[in-house]
């Protein structure tokens, strides 16, 4: 009997997958594939990081499938000619798969979809990994939205998420499974193994999500509003990996969380304000889907005049944690550590980037790319966008974070610069959040010699305020 291939992607889970409840509902044998073509992702191949996670999402899915009377085959080459192969191969006569939004990928699926309809295979994509899909909503104009508050109120109020789905305990299995390929020969882990922190911090994979989810629901969803910007706490819900490859659906979280309150999520603060955030990764599609060039050009081109500043050996100090400003170095020292970076630290050290360094953002966008574990270009556009003040509902260009005082206002125990900056450990109060302004002797009995063990500033705060506010001053007019 013909069987129906399940092409997984960044979909990555059993439950709640459109594409694999197609399949079940056709009642036909499931091939499960997936297929490595990094290059087909390009400019914006996997990172490092990425790839970490994405292994071992893999081999979860594996594991799950074989669970399942099932195999994933796994494949590497070209997505078009390896997918043909295997439908001739099988004996296929359908191919499902769930969409992604990022501009090379949309241009890849319509083609592969054109082609395989024309050697009449049943092709089909589904939804599977946002609430409501970029061309769903639009303003009165009939325009894309470009203000989150107007996009998320046009939609939230009425939305209903899709009903859950559980895979039948025994997926269909084809009489014989084709050859794939082992995981490892994909080469997703780093050789040299910098992951340590990467494993303490995370469990890639369907039950990872579903254990991480449950976490917050339990301790934390009803403090989030109040906690979301500490990042001395677990304030957020850390699912952002999860919910970028798939491993978890965004239909899933809302259900749960309207669970929790008894069907009034909207209408409770901390958990309308959770459910705002999944609305800003809605909107960062969106607005990916529509302005797919925002990747490498700012949304706003007033922009494309900027007087950056090319300075490797800011940049280097940057993305190192040595800019002699704790919060920042303590937020890129927790993004080499474990892969993520808490949502107000990215704010902070992507201002420090843009602002006070003036480096452009697209050099801050890239590096967070490779060592990002949630990685996503949708998110990241925006969230470099949003920073710089060059992207949609950006933040005016005049208001430059200053580290010093974010730090004593959503970092006041100190605790999350002294984790990740221990050097700086045996300070407390303002001597922590602006060492060089301590004094001698303080620095003396915490064991700091500035400039040795942790470094000076490496630009003065007011005098980088003013230098940003003229190169503003400089595209304004
Ligand atoms: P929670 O606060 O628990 O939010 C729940 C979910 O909502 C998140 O998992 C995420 O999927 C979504 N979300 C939350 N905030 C945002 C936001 N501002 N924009 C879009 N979606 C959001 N997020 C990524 O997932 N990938 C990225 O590559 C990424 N790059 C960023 C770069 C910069 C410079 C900035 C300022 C933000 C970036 N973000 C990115 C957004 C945000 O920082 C993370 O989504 C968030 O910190 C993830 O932590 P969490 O899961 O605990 O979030």
């Amino acid at each position: 009997m013909s069987a129906t291939l399940v092409w997984f992607r960044r979909d990555l889970r059993l439950h709640d997958n459109p594409a694999l409840r197609a399949a079940v509902e056709r009642g036909r044998p499931i091939l499960p594939v997936f297929v490595w073509s990094p290059e087909e992702e390009a400019p914006w191949e996997p990172g490092a990081a990425t790839k970490w996670w994405l292994h071992h999402s893999l081999a979860s899915l594996e594991k799950d499938l074989e669970q399942h009377g099932s195999r994933l085959i796994v494949l590497r080459g070209a997505s078009r000619e390896q997918l043909a192969r295997l439908v001739r191969e099988a004996d296929d006569d359908a191919v499902y798969w769930n969409r992604l939004y990022d501009p090379a990928l949309r241009d890849r699926d319509e083609r592969l979809k054109t082609d395989l309809k024309q050697s009449g295979i049943d092709a089909r994509s589904f939804n599977a990994s946002l609430l409501i899909e970029p061309w769903q909503v639009a303003t009165k104009q009939g325009k894309p939205y470009q203000v989150f508050t107007p996009f998320w109120k046009s939609w939230s109020a009425a939305f209903a998420p899709d009903a859950a789905f559980t895979p039948p305990r025994r997926l269909l299995a084809p009489q014989r499974f084709p050859q794939g390929l082992p995981l490892d020969e994909l080469g997703l882990l780093p050789r040299i193994d910098w992951a340590a922190g990467f494993r303490e911090a995370w469990q890639p994979g369907e039950n990872g999500a579903q254990g991480q989810l449950e976490a917050f629901l339990d301790s934390t969803l009803s403090t989030y509003d109040r906690d979301r910007n500490r990042p001395d706490l677990p304030g957020s819900s850390r699912l952002s990996p999860f919910l970028h490859f798939g491993e978890i659906s965004p239909h899933r979280i809302w259900r749960a969380v309207q669970e929790r309150t008894e069907g009034r999520a909207l209408h409770d603060a901390s958990a309308e304000c959770f459910l705002r955030e999944l609305g800003w990764r809605e909107f960062a599609h969106h607005l990916l889907f529509y302005f797919p060039d925002t990747t490498a050009r700012p949304l706003r081109p007033t922009f494309l005049e900027f007087p950056w500043e090319q300075n490797a050996k800011h940049l280097h100090a940057w993305r190192r944690g040595q800019t002699g400003y704790p919060l920042v170095d303590a937020g890129m020292r927790e993004l080499w550590h474990t892969g993520w970076m808490h949502n107000r630290v990215r704010m902070v050290a992507a201002s420090f980037l843009t602002k006070h360094l003036r480096i452009d953002w697209r050099a801050g966008a890239r590096s967070f790319w490779d060592t990002l574990v949630d990685a996503d270009l949708a998110n990241n556009t925006l969230g470099w966008q949003w920073t710089a003040g060059c992207g949609a509902d950006a933040a005016p260009y005049f208001r430059i974070f200053n580290p010093t005082t974010q730090a004593e206002k959503f970092d006041a125990s100190g605790d999350y610069i002294r984790r990740w900056v221990p050097e700086l450990a045996e300070l407390a109060g303002r001597a922590l959040f602006a060492p060089w302004e301590a004094a001698p002797e303080t620095l003396r009995r915490a064991g700091i010699v500035l400039g040795r063990n942790y470094p000076r500033p490496i630009v003065d705060h007011d005098e980088a305020r003013q230098a940003a506010l003229a190169a503003y001053e400089s595209i304004r007019s």
